[in-house]
């Protein structure tokens, strides 16, 4: 379990412009959230890092983006249309809902009732919608809750197009939906939420050998987002508890505020979605080896990512408090290519044109370079340092009667709080 408190976090990212409750303004709806000025940029610098390594940096992935609406075929072949159920049980004293695999139903958790549950109803979660003025069973489709199957159904587009070489994978990034039971501990468990995922179609031959890669490119991953490797836990999923057709599962799971939970997870899945949509479609979903050798439904291994989780424990290994002047300080030690704000620029004071028109100078060459620079003239120089620390800005640069001497400003290093002077074209160039 991770010593930081979840309220802590979720009263940071509130105050701090990151993440408020969804529809807050008229009560809130439940399992929804909207990101704010800071949270946006933090997430996606997680999905353009995650981008970055999985597809740009790599010869074998080709990225898409499928409609979040599909035909209901693809939910019906998947299975996911009257399986993708999670067992709901109510309390008879107070009619609350839960689902059971998450609680302890000899006592309901709202009311305290003992032995009030009867037994479990399916309760499927696929948001169901109708596609077109007419609402009848033809045109029922579904917000999807994973990514996944418009990576799938694209393999022949892609295979077709690309004439890619065997492995290689497809990856997407996008909305998810599922309309879970109970959503909880902040933004872990929504009803929207956002998910990246790769389809990585293999040899069957070879599987072994590939999931192990991915394992290690996973761990690359989680450390390039700051998470402490002893966070991180790669739970085997035992035979009983996988999918029928998965051969191997990775849970990685991480040790949340609210205790060790799944992070995102890795699975072989055989050839068990190309063969579903092959019977289904009618169409071949086969790959030929470039010399001939063999032609085969590939198999696939999917790291599958979910990015509100990765959200949450880049805040939860990024939380720090310690003591500045004998005063608590909070700060968020993210790491300086996530951070929502690399540098804020700030005059020493606000009622000096001349400083001001400088710091002004300072920070619009920044602003070009770097991009996710703010000004931040609020309040005196210790709120500003402050605020900066909360949102994980790793340096503040103030302009001072000496920069207009000198042209040197200070960098306030948030993590030593240490101030040292540098010159703007030294900054402006590094
Ligand atoms: P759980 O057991 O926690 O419900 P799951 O095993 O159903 O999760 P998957 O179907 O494997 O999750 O989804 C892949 C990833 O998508 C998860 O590892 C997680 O990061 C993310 N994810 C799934 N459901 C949610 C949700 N309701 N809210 C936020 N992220 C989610």
């Amino acid at each position: 379990m991770s010593t930081t408190n979840l309220e802590t976090i979720v009263s940071l990212c509130k105050r701090r412009g990151f993440i408020y409750q969804g529809s807050e303004v008229y009560g809130g709806l439940s399992g929804t959230w909207d990101y704010g000025p800071h949270g946006v940029t933090l997430k996606k610098n997680i999905m353009n890092l995650w981008w970055k390594t999985f597809v740009e940096d790599r010869d074998d992935m080709y990225g898409v983006d499928a409609a979040i609406l599909m035909n209901q075929k693809v939910w019906q072949a998947s299975g996911h249309a009257t399986g993708f159920n999670d067992p709901l049980v109510e309390c008879s004293h107070c009619h609350g809902r839960f689902r059971e695999d998450k609680i302890d139903t000899s006592k309901c958790p709202t009311c305290g009732t003992k032995d009030s549950f009867g037994p479990a109803k399916q309760f499927n979660m696929m948001f169901k919608t109708n596609v077109g003025p007419l609402a009848d069973e033809e045109s029922i489709s579904y917000l999807r809750p994973e990514t996944a199957q418009g990576i799938f159904t694209n393999y022949k587009n892609v295979v077709d197009s690309f004439s890619p070489d065997l492995p290689f994978g497809i990856a997407q990034q996008g909305k998810a939906f599922r309309n879970e039971i109970s959503p909880r501990d902040f933004v872990f468990r929504s009803r929207e939420f956002e998910q990246m995922e790769i389809e990585y179609f293999v040899d069957p031959d070879n599987w072994e050998a590939e999931f192990e890669k991915w394992v290690s490119y996973i761990a690359d991953f989680l450390d390039k987002l700051g998470l402490p490797k002893d966070s991180i836990h790669n739970l085997e999923v035992e035979e009983a508890d996988r999918a029928h057709y998965s051969k191997r599962t990775i849970d990685v799971e991480f040790d949340f505020p609210h205790g060790r939970d799944e992070l995102l997870g890795l699975a072989y899945r055989t050839d068990f979605d190309l063969m579903n949509i092959q019977n289904n479609s009618g169409k071949k979903m086969d790959y030929r080896m470039k010399d001939g050798s063999k032609t085969f439904v590939p198999h696939v291994i999917e790291p599958s990512f979910g990015v509100e989780r990765a959200i949450m424990a880049v805040l939860t290994s990024a939380y720090t408090e310690d003591e500045v002047n004998g005063e608590k300080r909070e700060y968020l030690k993210l790491p300086e290519h996530l951070a929502p704000v690399r540098f804020a620029v700030s005059p020493l004071v606000k009622n000096k044109p001349e400083l001001v028109e400088k710091a002004k100078e300072v920070y619009q060459a920044l602003k070009k370079k770097y991009g996710n620079v703010m000004w931040d003239d609020n309040g005196n120089i210790g709120k500003r340092y402050r605020r900066q620390d909360e949102i994980g800005t790793p340096y503040c640069v103030v302009v001072d009667f000496q920069t207009l001497e000198d042209d040197t400003v200070t960098i306030r290093d948030r993590d030593t709080t240490e101030q040292k002077r540098q010159s703007i074209d030294s900054l402006v160039k590094s």
